[in-house]
Order: C-alpha cells, then sequence, then structure tokens
C-alpha cells in the first residue's frame, strides 16, 4: 500500500499521487504506535519544532536520515498549544546521532555565551 503523508488515505501501490492533496504517496505513514514497536530509537524531545528541524537538518548533513513526530501532550489537557516534538532516527544510527547531538548542543551554549 502506498499512503498520502499529509491526509493519510490508503491507495494501490500504482498510485504515485494523492488525489486530494496532488502530493506524493509514501510507502508508510509514521506514527507514534510504529514508531515503538519499529527499529526507530527516539533520540530528541523538546516543545519547539525549530529545535528538532534543526537538529534533523544537521543530521541529515551527516547522512543521518531522521524522523520528526509532533503530537499533542494529552497529560496536560489545559495547556492548549503544547506540543511534544520527538526526533527519530534508525536503530543503527542512534549512537551517532546523539553524539551529533551532544555536540550541536554544545556548540549552541557556546554561542550564546558569547
Ligand atoms: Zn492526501
Amino acid at each position: 500500500m502506498k499512503y498520502c503523508p499529509n491526509c493519510r488515505a490508503e491507495y494501490l501501490d500504482e498510485i504515485k499521487i494523492c488525489a486530494d492533496c496532488d502530493i506524493e504517496l509514501v510507502d508508510s505513514l509514521i506514527d507514534a504506535e510504529e514508531i515503538t514497536e519499529s527499529d526507530l530509537t527516539l533520540i530528541y524531545q523538546c516543545d519547539q519544532l525549530y529545535k528538532a528541524q534543526l537538529i534533523k537538518a544537521n543530521l541529515e548533513s551527516a547522512n543521518i536520515e531522521s524522523f520528526i513526530l509532533s503530537q499533542k501532550d494529552s497529560n496536560y489537557p489545559s495547556v492548549g498549544d503544547l506540543a511534544i516534538i520527538k526526533l527519530f532516527v534508525k536503530n543503527e544510527d542512534a549512537e551517532t546521532a546523539l553524539e551529533f547531538i551532544n555536540n550541536s548542543e554544545q556548540a549552541d551554549f557556546d554561542f550564546e555565551e558569547e
């Protein structure tokens, strides 16, 4: 099956473009349930999407594929907009990715102090 990453509709393998969204279909959708049971490792968690995107970009520059998952934190229903941003990588990339994050966070702190 193919899936639309936007509306999550399912399509036959022959279909390449979502009829509704006009975007390219993907082989699988990543959602929270799949990730906990799959071969992905959670390497970073924050509440700001841009931080996760920054790290994702850094990882990509090191040829490490990463996946951002954003979900509302249902533990705090009274805080309307609080979202948990999670960054996952494949298990085999986790160690390298974590080192990368530690280095880049260190760099962030250095930058802010100057
Ligand atoms: Zn769609």
